[in-house]
């Protein structure tokens, strides 16, 4: 396949950015959007260019590719969208994630570190430390191990921020807060987590949830928008509880 990209471009978080256009030619359709970035990158090296700055890491693929966090196929990651889900001859705009939340670092790369503050002021059970416990110790009801083995599939991606049109991060807080608030061994901090990792996440300048629901429409694990409704329960239930 022949393609042409038209990159975003950014030396760093001061530097304005613009659009750079790449021609990529001769790769298989089987090949997905991060390997033809490695090749393109390589062609960039080999000519004394700049290479254009991505993760690859787990999670951390993100990248709006034709205005879509992740691409066109939706629901997936960069490494896992291949080729042939374009045509040949295609022109394709990739960009960062654009969140006020997420400044960029460097061309495609953005910096994710209010996902980490929101985890901080929250994310954990406090357990005592000793001898580890009996295995079933604690039982868990079925149903309950599976919604929060759901909700903690969340890898921290951001896709859900970059597709909503407010910046809001409640898909991943409320998943963050429903895979801990599920379990019997996250109900003591479970009003003060909430209220926590709320305050964190304004703080960190992600917008409100207005049910648009475009995060859950690009969500690569397909965390579903009834946790969004749980977080707001537990929210007001916590709230009120704590005179917040
Ligand atoms: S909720 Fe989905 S889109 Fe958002 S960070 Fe988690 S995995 Fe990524």
């Amino acid at each position: 396949m022949n393609l042409k990209l038209r990159v975003w471009r950014q030396r760093g978080p001061s530097d304005p950015g613009r659009m750079i256009t790449y021609s990529v030619e001769g790769i298989s359709p089987d090949a997905s959007f991060l390997e033809m970035l490695d090749v393109l990158n390589e062609k960039l090296i080999l000519d004394g260019d700049d290479p254009i700055a991505f993760e690859g890491i787990c999670g951390m693929c993100g990248m709006m590719i034709n205005g879509v966090a992740h691409g066109p196929e939706r629901a997936t990651t960069t490494c896992q969208l291949h080729l042939r889900h374009f045509s040949d001859g295609d022109t394709i705009d990739v960009e960062p994630w654009r969140a006020a939340a997420f400044p960029v670092v460097k061309d495609l790369v953005v910096d994710r570190g209010a996902f980490d503050r929101i985890i901080q002021a929250g994310g954990y059970v406090t357990a005592p430390t000793g001898a580890a416990p009996d295995a079933h110790a604690t039982p868990v009801p079925k149903a309950d191990a599976d919604a929060a083995f759901e909700a903690a599939t969340c890898i921290g991606c951001g896709a859900c921020v970059a597709a909503c049109p407010n910046g809001s991060a409640m898909l991943f807080t409320a998943a963050k807060v429903a895979h801990l608030g599920l379990l019997p061994q996250g109900q003591p901090e479970r009003h003060t987590r909430v209220l926590d990792m709320i305050d964190a996440q304004d703080a960190a300048g992600f917008g409100g949830c207005t049910n648009a629901g475009e995060c859950t429409a690009v969500c690569p694990k397909g965390i579903p928008l009834t946790l969004i409704g749980r977080l707001n329960s537990d929210y007001r239930h916590a709230a009120t509880a704590n005179s917040r």
